[in-house]
């Protein structure tokens, strides 16, 4: 048996799947990940993205934010990939729990899946930071500059920033159906990010798959490993 074929015999065999992505799943839908070192951003930005994307740098320098924000995290063009659209199937006939995700660009919901906890939040969720009112993803990105409430107040989407906790219910959810579910599917994350990454300690299943292009450092405790593209392994999945 191939590595594909196994992956497709442990899926067949499991009924408690939970899916854990990263940026990988994200760039075979044509996203960039801010992270990889293709130096764009330094020639274009005065600062690295690690900086821009920060709590601080938000507090301090909205305009500057928005300005990258609005030209990077602007993925509302972008369409799911092979990866999506399986995961939808596998929730569709009970075998997944959930999507767990440390992307912001919602292309799992955008697919159709329903129980997604997002790690790192979403870019589909913005409030006010003065009276708290709701906007939409359309009224961050179309503003001029910086966003603003109708009450004066500037407007955040709902993305951990560096330096920001996560979101404690969403961490809750997230390890405890690690923790219950008896195969975890990693892909597309070389598992680099903390603490995101430590969440998959609390597997206690049967099958750990690892999905990615590069070297993790689940790889030598995982059951499988494929080094494969994403969109070509769920491609061949049924
Ligand atoms: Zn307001």
């Amino acid at each position: 048996m191939n590595k594909l074929e196994t992956l497709q015999k442990w899926i067949n065999e499991s009924n408690n799947i939970v899916f854990f992505g990263g940026a990988g799943v994200s760039t075979a839908s044509g996203i960039k990940d801010f992270r990889s070192k293709d130096g764009l951003y330094n020639m274009k930005y005065p600062y690295p993205p690690e900086e821009i994307l920060s709590h601080t740098f938000f507090m301090n320098n909205p305009k500057e934010f928005y300005k990258f924000y609005k030209d990077k995290m602007n993925t509302l063009d972008k369409q799911p990939n092979e990866c999506h659209k399986y995961l939808v199937k596998l929730e569709r006939c009970g075998k997944l729990s959930c999507v767990i995700t440390q992307n912001i660009d919602g292309l799992h919901q955008k697919a159709g899946s329903i129980n997604v906890y997002e790690l790192h939040g979403t870019i589909y969720k913005n409030k006010c930071m003065k009276c708290g009112k709701d906007y939409k993803v359309e009224d961050v990105f179309k503003s001029k500059d910086i966003p603003k409430c109708s009450c004066g107040g500037i407007i955040k989407p709902e993305v951990v920033l560096y330096e920001e906790p996560l979101n404690e219910d969403t961490i809750y959810k997230s390890i405890n159906s690690i923790s219950k579910a008896d195969m975890l599917i990693v892909a597309g994350t070389s598992l680099k990010v903390y603490p995101a990454s430590s969440y998959i300690n609390y597997f206690r299943g049967k099958y750990l798959v690892v999905i990615n292009n590069e070297k993790t450092i689940a790889d030598n405790y995982a059951s499988l490993v494929i080094n494969e593209d994403i969109n070509e392994v769920f491609k061949k999945l049924r």
